[in-house]
């Protein structure tokens, strides 16, 4: 099984990668949605939240602390920014391959659309 994502880690089709280390690579979004929008990236395929096991825990927690070490470098930590994983179909997700939205650059708003 492959991905998008794991073709881009690969270095098999071009992306603007900002880190990269034995677990995670991080790249900016190729449709941004905010000055800022860069996806970190398991570099193990994990399809969704849904399929972690307890054997990432290190790469999940890592991928927070990564979006940490990212944000100080765009220069966006002290104004603010927001992290976003999508799930499955109501979360919005279109690519089967863990990733973690960092955006920020401008208010970002409120999180969601309310009804
Ligand atoms: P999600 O809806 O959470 O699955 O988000 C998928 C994200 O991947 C979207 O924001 C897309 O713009 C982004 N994306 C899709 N293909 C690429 C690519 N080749 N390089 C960078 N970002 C991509």
């Amino acid at each position: 099984m492959t991905t998008i994502f794991a073709k881009i880690i690969r270095g098999e089709i071009p992306a603007d990668i900002v880190y990269q280390d034995d677990l995670v690579t991080a790249f900016r979004d190729i449709n941004p949605a905010a000055p800022t929008h860069i996806l970190i990236v398991p570099n193990k395929i994990i399809p969704t939240v849904n399929d972690l096991t307890a054997d990432d825990e290190k790469v999940a927690g890592h991928m927070l602390f990564v979006a940490k070490i990212i944000a100080e470098q765009e220069g966006i930590a002290s104004d603010g920014y927001r992290l976003i994983i999508n799930c499955n179909q109501h979360g919005g997700q279109e690519v089967f391959h863990l990733h973690m939205h960092l955006m920020g650059g401008r208010p970002l708003g409120p999180m969601i659309v309310r009804r």
